[in-house]
């Protein structure tokens, strides 16, 4: 019970306006037994009294103490209070009920007390009003307190309209409570909801409402949801590609094994070309499992990245000597410029992984007569090696994709011999993230393709030169 946020929050809040209220209330309370309304009739009345007498101050202010005193017993006798004069030592000089009451005594500071209760020496409570007089005596008027029934404060005037508004205020802030929690609460409950439906490929993303922190959850919550959501599309896009790319290779072995097997191979020359087939395609499968076991060890940041100081001149120099044959075969010329280049702290092995996968692709998309350029040079605190070729180029459409996983642009799909498995650029950039360095392209389909690689120089002093993946 009242385990909600929402009804919590409402409940607080009903708790903090009713207490609010109760203080409100028990001061009122308080100040109704002070001053009941009998009394505050009484110290209306004295008010105007002393006022009264005030204007009138020049007919009797100033008269002897005997015939003063005469005038305030026929004063008093015709308003009905009493009413005593002192003067400014505070001795009593005439008081109209000198006979019938207990004499009274000068209240204390009377410029900030001018009406209060007073107790004569008898110990008798007394209303009073007191005003200074011009000659610099002072003006009591004075009332027996009147015996007020506790009960009677029930029936004060005041009590309905304030009784009234109280309850006004307290059913107002109860509402607005109520509007609070739910303002509060209501989108944390859609968040929970979602969040119950998740993973979902429906969940649309929910539309920020309430206080600005409830807003940057639900913001929050909706790119978690984004990110789920993408990571489990790249799963089932993985295991698709993956399952794609085996199926082609491991028919043909199936089929060329089955015309081994059943005798439709009759020749040698057929054997020899179904044999043939076969080493081929289960060698396209090693390489394929190979590069998906590279990727697997990258992603997780457990490939073992051997660290030692790296000279990348004499790198791209040995892969270009590498591909020297193939280009010589395809007609393609390599040249390299790479000159007083800083050593890179990295794995060798891995950064040639990188450079081979990028000119075995540029030798791949250049034609016959082509060119690939290797350049490197150092650019502030980083080194870059630029991998130029003057092949097909990638169209704008497939540029923003080509370091995606198991991606081929269209053209690499029906290129025949040239069909990867699309996971050389993955690895390449994965590669270099791993050394804590970049990779980018600019290609344009008919004036080839240009990859810059950027790699952090080691200076001196540091020791953490490869930012491992964790
Ligand atoms: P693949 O194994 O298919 O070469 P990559 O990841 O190495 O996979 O490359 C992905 C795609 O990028 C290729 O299919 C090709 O379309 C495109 N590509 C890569 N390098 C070049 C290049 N030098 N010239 C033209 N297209 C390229």
């Amino acid at each position: 019970m009242f385990t909600t946020l929402r009804t919590r929050l409402w409940l607080s809040y009903a708790l903090v306006v009713s207490a609010a209220l109760a203080v409100v209330a028990a001061v009122f309370f308080i100040y109704l037994v002070q001053n009941p309304s009998t009394y505050r009739q009484a110290s209306a009345k004295l008010t105007s009294v002393a006022s009264t007498m005030l204007e009138n101050e020049k007919a009797w202010a100033n008269l002897p103490k005997d015939t003063l005193q005469a005038q305030l017993e026929r004063f008093s006798t015709t308003i009905g209070t009493r009413m005593v004069v002192f003067n400014p030592d505070q001795q009593v000089i005439a008081d109209s009920q000198q006979a019938e009451a207990s004499p009274l005594q000068m209240p204390s500071f009377p410029r900030l007390r001018a009406a209060a209760v007073l107790r004569d020496t008898a110990g008798n409570y007394w209303l009073y009003v007191i005003q200074p007089l011009k000659n610099g005596r002072w003006l009591l008027v004075a009332v027996p307190r009147p015996q007020v029934p506790i009960l009677s404060i029930l029936t004060d005037e005041l009590v309905l309209p304030i009784a009234g508004a109280g309850i006004v205020a307290l059913i107002l802030s109860l509402l607005i409570a109520y509007w609070l929690a739910g303002w509060v609460g209501k989108p944390l409950q859609e968040i929970v909801s979602a969040s119950r439906q998740m993973p979902s490929r429906i969940t649309q993303p929910l539309v920020p409402h309430g206080p600005r922190e409830v807003q940057e959850l639900t913001r929050a919550f909706n790119e978690m949801n984004h990110r789920v959501q993408v990571s489990q599309k790249s799963q089932r896009d993985f295991v698709a590609n993956v399952s794609h790319e085996l199926k082609t290779p491991l028919t043909s072995v199936q089929g060329f094994a089955q015309a081994l097997l059943d005798g439709t191979a009759a020749t040698a020359e057929a054997r020899q070309q179904a044999a043939s087939v076969i080493y081929d395609e289960a060698g396209r499968m090693h390489r394929l499992v190979l590069d998906l076991l590279d990727l697997a060890r990258l992603d997780a940041g457990t490939a073992d990245l051997k660290r030692s100081p790296v000279d990348l001149a004499a790198l791209l120099n040995h892969i270009s000597e590498k591909f020297m044959p193939q280009a010589r075969a395809a007609r393609v010329l390599i040249t390299v410029e790479a000159q007083n280049l800083p050593l890179v702290t990295g794995d060798a092995d891995r950064l040639a992984q990188v450079f081979t996968n990028l000119v075995d692709n540029a030798l791949k998309y250049t034609p016959t007569g082509g060119q690939i350029r290797l350049r490197a040079a150092r650019s502030g605190p980083e080194v870059w090696v630029e991998v130029r070729d003057t092949g097909s180029g990638i169209a704008p459409e497939a540029l923003s994709h080509i370091f995606d996983r198991f991606y081929q642009a269209d053209t690499a799909r029906s290129g025949g011999k040239k069909h990867g498995a699309g996971l050389g650029l993955t690895i390449a950039k994965e590669i270099l993230q791993a050394h804590g360095g970049t990779i980018s392209v600019r290609s344009a389909p008919g004036y080839g393709s240009e990859f810059t690689v950027r790699l952090p120089v080691i200076l001196p002093t540091d020791t953490t030169a490869i930012t491992r993946k964790k």
